[in-house]
């Protein structure tokens, strides 16, 4: 026998409101500890590990993190004339860390003065060259 709509309709939005207030104080958690602009990619993880957070929704934090990089950058000046710098090309970045494939929206910048091409992002985040990260080359290196 079909529950009465009513019903069904209370009980979904009980179980959806219990999600929701589940989650929101783990993405606050996962939000704060993602400091970017002041931690490398890898020590944010870290950060993570250290406060019991050892699976984390890879997509949820590509999100943060793009957010958070796109907000740390503002302004960017050239590191060798200190010209304001302009994006010069949008990229996706891929990273294989101990949490999952991250990816997320960086940017190259190129200054109009010296002509210099360069990514903030990657030097902020600590990013290593290729898609595994630090955190991942160490676990690597253990097993090894
Ligand atoms: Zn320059």
């Amino acid at each position: 026998m079909a529950l009465p709509a009513r019903r069904i309709f209370q009980f979904e939005t009980t179980t959806f409101m219990d999600y929701i207030a589940n989650l929101e104080p783990f993405f606050m958690k996962v939000y704060n500890l993602l400091d970017v602009g002041n931690l490398s990619l890898f020590e944010m993880i870290e950060a993570l590990k250290k406060n019991g957070i050892s699976q984390c929704d890879p997509a949820m934090l590509s999100k943060i993190i793009e957010d958070k990089l796109f907000a740390a950058l503002g302004e960017v000046n050239c590191p060798e004339c200190a010209a304001k710098a302009h994006v010069n090309k949008r990229r996706n970045v891929h990273v294989t860390t101990t949490l999952g494939k991250l990816s997320f929206a960086a940017s190259y910048y190129s200054c109009p003065k010296c002509g210099l091409c360069f990514d903030p992002g990657a030097v902020m985040l600590g990013l290593r060259s290729g898609p595994l990260q630090y955190d991942v080359q160490k676990v690597a290196a253990k097993i090894a």
